[in-house]
C-alpha cells in the first residue's frame, strides 16, 4: 500500500518539467494518494517513495510538506497505529464538511447520526495526541518542533525517520483548508449516498475501535 509519510520540504524531490507534464496526462481529477475528487481545485506534484510522482490534494501534499502549511495554526501530531495518514486526511474532510452543512442548512436526520458517530472518531484521534505525548515527549505534538527536528537530520537518517514517526499522524487544523472544505463539501459531499456515508463513516468506527 502507497505509503504518506510525515516530511517537510527540503527533503523533497522537486517535479521537473516532464515529471509534471507526465502528471498532467495521468491526472484523473482525483488525488493519487487518498483518493478524494480534486476537479476544480489544484493538485500538487509529491514524489512518493518506491511509488513515483503523484498528483495530491492539499491535504496529502502539506503531509508531506510540513513546513509549508500556510498558518500558524498548524494541527498536532497524534499517535494512531489504526489508521495510514491517508484515512486521517479523509476523516477530517468528512468531518469538516458534515459541520459546514450542519452551520449552514438543515440536514437529513442521518447525516446528523453520521455527524455525532465521526464526532465520536475525531475525538478519539484527539485523545491520540496525548497518547503521543506519553509514549515519547510533551514536544511530539507540535509541529514546528518536528519540523526543526527534521530540518537537523542528514538525509540518510531523514529516510528512517519511520523509526520514530511509523504510528504518528498529523491531524490539519481546519482554519488550513478553509477553502477547500468549502469546495469539497458544496461539490462533492452532496454527491455521496447517505447509504454510502454510512458506511464510510461505520467503517471508520470499526477500525479505530478494534483491539
Ligand atoms: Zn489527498
Amino acid at each position: 500500500m502507497m505509503k504518506l509519510a510525515l516530511g517537510i520540504s527540503i527533503h523533497n524531490k522537486l517535479a521537473a518539467e516532464e515529471d509534471v507534464a507526465m502528471l498532467k496526462e495521468s491526472y484523473h481529477e482525483r488525488c493519487d494518494c487518498c483518493g478524494i475528487p480534486t476537479k476544480g481545485v489544484n493538485v500538487n506534484p509529491l514524489w512518493i517513495e518506491d511509488f513515483g510522482w503523484k498528483n495530491a490534494c492539499d491535504l496529502c501534499f502539506l503531509t508531506a510538506n510540513l513546513d509549508q502549511i500556510p498558518s500558524i495554526d498548524k494541527g498536532v501530531f497524534i499517535f494512531c497505529p489504526k489508521l495510514t495518514q491517508q484515512e486521517v486526511n479523509v476523516l477530517c474532510r468528512l468531518s469538516w464538511a458534515v459541520s459546514f452543512h450542519l452551520e449552514k442548512s438543515k440536514v437529513e436526520i442521518e447525516v446528523r447520526e453520521a455527524a455525532d458517530t465521526l464526532s465520536i472518531i475525531m475525538s478519539r484521534l484527539t485523545k491520540g495526541a496525548s497518547d503521543a505525548r506519553s509514549y515519547f515527549t510533551p514536544a511530539i505534538n507540535d509541529v514546528d518542533s518536528n519540523v526543526a527536528y527534521m530540518n537537523l537530520m542528514k538525509d540518510e537518517e531523514y529516510a528512517q525517520r519511520g523509526l520514530i514517526y511509523e504510528h504518528l499522524r498529523w491531524m490539519p487544523d481546519e482554519e488550513v483548508f478553509r477553502e477547500s472544505t468549502r469546495w469539497y463539501a458544496t461539490e462533492v459531499f452532496n454527491q455521496i449516498s447517505i447509504h454510502h456515508l454510512q458506511s464510510q463513516v461505520d467503517m471508520f468506527m470499526n477500525r479505530i475501535s478494534k483491539g
